[in-house]
């Protein structure tokens, strides 16, 4: 089945997301230690960076963003927090602030350190 035709659904994601780690059983062989994650989410961002920098296809980015967000939804459950519930409470902080135009690029904070 083609990605974009399967459920949309972050439960559907993140239970496949949990088969992979069940599959090679990352709880009880290091792959959900937390600093080991933090080490191959930064490897997926220096691949993400490559595909950009080094003018590569969108397939390729495509796959190295997907690859980063699995490991970011395996963070969740490694971490053992609720990632859906805290993108919907990030999201609308988000959507609450205020942007401003900083050295020609749009940013969105609440920009209490730039009084
Ligand atoms: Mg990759």
């Amino acid at each position: 089945m083609e990605g974009s035709q399967r459920e949309d659904s972050w439960d559907a994601m993140l239970a496949a997301v949990q088969a992979f780690h069940d599959k090679h059983d990352f709880r009880n062989t290091g792959g959900e230690e937390l600093i080991y994650r933090v080490a191959l989410m930064a490897e997926e961002l220096g691949e993400i960076s490559s595909c950009v920098t080094k003018g590569k296809s969108k397939d390729l980015l495509s796959e190295e963003v997907a690859d980063l967000l699995i490991l970011l939804m395996g963070t969740g459950i490694a971490a053992e927090f609720d990632l859906k519930a805290a993108f919907w409470k990030k999201m609308d902080r988000l959507m609450a602030r205020e942007s401003r135009m900083v050295n020609g690029r749009i940013r969105v904070s609440e920009f209490r350190d730039m009084e």
